[in-house]
């Protein structure tokens, strides 16, 4: 394993999760939107998330794994195999909650027309599992692409989005769905059972 093909990992996970995430972006589009939250303020989480997840990694790659040189660390493989296993998970978190989710997915918060509550599958164990693999995607960016700045990068880009949208999401969930919501969410955890 040498840092070109652990690089070569992290963008054949990129692939894999614009190959999953296209059919429902497609899909959303039919449904209305019936309610929608800070929508300015999301999009702008969206897009710091695509800069530290994307830009800065991809930048980095492009410039032959030298852009912030400085930054790079001796590769280690043992880390980089790690890194493999977790893109594994956050392309399985991610498949399994856009198939619970179904036309429920937007990339900001809203409400579409018959949009329902889901607790099943993989969000019968966690309210954001979506969220899980966003972290688990940071988490593999810093294991494969062994340089602080770039694997920083995607955790800070993630961090950003994730705690300035959980609790704006969950009140529009509370407020569309009331007590049911209030229900299933005292019976699950956010990210980790049991834990958080
Ligand atoms: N936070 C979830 C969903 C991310 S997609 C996750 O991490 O898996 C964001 C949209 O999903 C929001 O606009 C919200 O309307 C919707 N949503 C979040 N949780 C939901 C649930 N349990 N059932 C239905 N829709 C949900």
């Amino acid at each position: 394993m040498t840092q070109f093909a652990a690089t070569m990992c992290w963008v054949a996970g990129l692939v894999i999760w614009f190959i999953i995430r296209l059919p429902h972006q497609r899909r959303a589009r039919k449904h209305a939107i019936v309610d929608s939250r800070n929508r300015g303020g999301q999009q702008t989480l969206v897009a710091i998330s695509v800069v530290g997840l994307g830009l800065v990694p991809g930048f980095w790659a492009l410039t032959g794994m030298g852009a912030p040189r400085g930054a790079n660390l001796p590769f280690s493989p043992a880390v980089a195999y790690a890194g493999i296993v977790a893109v594994i998970a956050y392309l399985w978190f991610f498949y399994r909650s856009h198939k619970d989710l179904g036309h429920n997915w937007s990339a900001t918060l809203e409400i579409r027309a018959k949009h329902t509550l889901v607790t099943s599958g993989v969000y019968h164990y966690v309210r954001h599992p979506m969220y899980v693999s966003f972290w688990l995607m940071a988490i593999a960016q810093a294991l494969l692409l062994q340089n602080w700045f770039v694997g920083l990068s995607g955790i800070v880009g993630v961090g950003i989005l994730y705690f300035f949208r959980v609790k704006k999401e969950e009140k529009l969930m509370l407020d569309t769905f009331g007590g049911v919501y209030r229900d299933y969410a005292s019976k699950t955890a956010r990210l980790i059972p049991y834990i958080y």
